[in-house]
Parts: C-alpha cells; structure tokens; sequence
C-alpha cells in the first residue's frame, strides 16, 4: 500500500515537472508584429505576376510603362484628361507594408501630369525617385511635385513630362545588372573572388564574395555579410557597398585588416525580388529573412551551405555578421546582452562609436531576443559570434549615405583589429 502511494506521489511529482516545464518554454517565434500570419512557414506560394506592358492614352498623347527590369505597375487608370490612377499590387498577400513600385512615363508633346499612386494591401511608404537619365541619377521628388495623402495612404506625384521618358521609383533603381557590374568592379583586386553558390528560382546565379589575401596571417577573422533579401530596401544595400569597398579600399587600415581578416559577403541575395520589382519576398513568395531555420528556400540554403564549410576551417573564426535592411530610421537591432557574445557586445560598443562620431544620423539601436528564424540569429547560434541588423533609414538623406557606410567602416576595421589583437596577444 505504501509503495503504490509512493509511485502514486513520485508520478504527481512526474506531472508537475513536466506542467512546470511545458510552461516554462518558449512560444515558438511566429513574427513580429509587423509581419503577416505564417511568416516562418518558408514552403514555396504561388505568387501573383504582374503584366509587363506599355499602357498608351492616345488622345493625351501619355504612355505608361513597366517593360523594364526591376518595374512594378499592376493596372493603369485615366481618371480625367492628363490625370492617371497606378496601381500597384504586391507580389503575394497579406505582406510588410513595403511598396515598391518602378515605371516610366513619357509623352508625345511636351504635358503636365498628375498621377496617383495607389497600393493593394499597402499604404504610402517610399517618396518618389526621379530620374531623368535612363536611370543613371535619381533625386527625391520635391514637395511642390509630390504629396503624401495619409487619410487614403496614397501618393500624388505631378510631373512634366515629353518625348524622353522619366523613370519614377519607390528607390533607386538597383538590380542584379547593377550588382553583376559592381561585383566585377570589385573583383579585380588581387585578393578579391566572387563565386557562384547556387541557383534562385528563376535561375539568377547567387555570388558568393571573398576578400582573403594570400599572404596574411595564419590564424584568421572572419566576417560575414549579408544584404538585400528584401529588394526595397535600397539605402541598406548602397550603404554596404560602400561598407565592402571601404573593407576593401588600399588604406593603411584596410590593409592591415585584411591580413587579420578575411570577409565572406553576400551582398544580393534576393535577385529575383530585386529584378521582379518585388515589395518583400523571392520568386515564391517566402520571405528569406524568416527562413534561417527551416533553409526551404534556395537562397538561404546556398548561403547556409557556404558558411558551414566553414567550421571545417580550423584557421579561421567567425568574429561577426553584419545583415544590410532599411527601414524608418537608421538603427542597429543587436543580440540582447543577456545572451554572451563573442565579441562582447561589439555591436553596442561600436554604435557608441558612430553615435559619437556622426551624431547627425541619429543612429538608434534596440535589442532582440534570438529567437527569430533571422540571418543575424543564425550566424550567433552557429558560430556564437556577435552580430548585428544594420537599419539604414528609407529616406535617409543621399548625401548621408557615402559618409555612413565609409566611416562605419573604419571604425569598425579598428575594433575589430583591437578584438584580433587581444584575442591572438598579438603585440603591435
Ligand atoms: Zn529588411
């Protein structure tokens, strides 16, 4: 009798250990508040495509167009004469309110024109970028040509337009034709490669970028770099290119990196949302920064298996990965310092830095649990390094953006070489 209570006791106990545990876990990540339902199911959706055609208003003489890379219109309307309703429709719905759009517009007589841009599933969130050679130079839209109708969400936007037509986009125009030249550019120095890792969806070679020079230390630092998973999130990818040139630049400081370091970058993960004007996701409907767990997409998992060769590299080790975003402001979203990084909470100390030293960008920096399917949350769990979400402001101001990607980057050549240095005793 004694000894049935006494199981009878230890299988209460039994229960309430495991109440006590199945409380005690986590809810599994399933979002952020801004993402739509199902984020992290990462299975290939069918997506929308949008029509590519050239829209023609005969009796204005006016023509609408988004037969070129990187467009995105869905319908075109007339409203009155010289008066045009685009709409534009996302890839795949519900979605992060990201709109992008691209068109070009010309006429057959000199006209004035209004237009409003209208989104499906979408509100207002980009300012028009104008340009008025094919591309080549962008400037905002000014206040006099563009307005922000909030009660609607949509944008107005006058133009004058002719025969030469102008190209109007959510940001500038930048898509793989774009990367493909720079990633050539960059490759010509001597201890610079690209590589192509994998296929996308629709066939787009995903590149691969090392910088490892042939005669530098034998014990290396590695640094990883991500960038454009989310195709409008331009200010973000021009500011890393500018980060890896800087890397890469014939600076004393550079050169005295890059024998400590070597850097494994993959600047343009998402060709096919970047060439298909796409507003978040690749060409099946996933978004890849929520994919870090399940590696379904063909984007992460080329990436993912690139990196994990490199823990069969006994001489190199990861010091860091950086991931390239835009968003409403320039911001650093770092790994919670209740979580032990190596470095040390690098990235609080090096947006001290840059706070300090560029206080005209108002860089911000908020912390994140490292629950969530993301590439910095991957990089940390697999190799334990820190890493950081760099948050460059949508509309930051152009002129900014040289200086933001320059300086950042040589403070953080500098912190780094001091983290390589105490780590390897190395006297300077
Ligand atoms: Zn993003």
């Amino acid at each position: 009798m004694l000894c049935i209570r006494k199981q009878l006791l230890s299988l209460f106990i039994l229960c309430l250990l495991l109440t006590a545990c199945r409380t005690a876990a986590p809810e599994p990540f399933e979002g952020y508040d801004y993402d739509p339902e199902g984020v992290t199911e990462t299975h290939d959706r069918k997506i929308t495509q949008q029509h590519k055609r050239t829209t023609g208003f005969l009796a204005d003489g006016v023509w609408i167009s988004n037969e070129f890379v990187g467009a995105r219109v869905s319908d075109v309307y007339k409203i009155e004469p010289y008066r045009y309703r685009i709409e534009v429709h996302p890839e795949i719905s519900p979605i992060n309110n990201s709109p992008w759009y691209a068109f070009k517009i010309w006429s057959d007589e000199p006209a004035e024109v209004e237009i409003e841009l209208v989104y499906q599933s979408g509100r207002q969130r980009y300012i028009p970028k104008i340009s008025n050679d094919g591309g080549k130079t962008w400037t905002n839209a000014s206040n006099d040509e563009y307005t922000h109708v909030r009660s609607s969400h949509i944008g107005r936007l006058k133009l004058s337009v002719s025969e030469e037509p102008i190209y109007v986009s959510a940001q500038e125009l930048f898509t793989s034709v774009h990367f493909n030249r720079w990633l050539d550019e960059i490759t010509e120095k001597s201890f610079a490669s690209s590589q192509t890792i994998g296929l996308s969806h629709e066939e787009r070679e995903l590149k691969k970028l090392l910088f490892s020079v042939t005669d530098g230390a034998d014990e290396r630092g590695v640094i990883i770099i991500y960038g454009r998973q989310h195709p409008p999130e331009v200010p973000g990818y021009i500011v890393s290119l500018i980060f890896l040139e800087t890397l890469a630049g014939d600076t004393e400081l550079a050169t005295k990196f890059r024998n400590y370091f070597d850097v494994w970058a993959f600047p343009f993960m998402n060709p096919d949302g970047a060439d298909n004007g796409h507003w978040r996701t690749n060409a099946t409907g996933v978004d890849l920064n929520r994919d870090w767990h399940h590696f379904r997409q063909p984007e992460t998992a080329a990436v993912k298996n690139q990196l994990m060769k490199l823990h069969d590299l006994h001489n190199r080790k990861v010091f860091y990965g950086i991931d390239f975003h835009s968003t409403g402001r320039n911001i650093f979203y770092p790994i919670k310092s209740s979580n032990s990084t190596f470095p040390d909470r690098f990235t609080f100390r090096w947006a001290d830095e840059i706070r300090t030293e560029m206080p005209e960008l108002s860089l911000g920096i908020q912390a994140f649990d490292t629950d969530s399917p993301i590439a910095k949350n991957w990089t940390y769990k697999t190799f334990g390094a820190d890493a950081v979400t760099f948050e460059v402001w949508d509309e930051i101001p152009r002129s900014q953006i040289e200086m933001f990607g320059k300086r950042s980057a040589e403070i953080f050549m500098e912190m780094m070489l001091d983290e390589y240095y105490s780590l390897h005793e190395v006297d300077q």
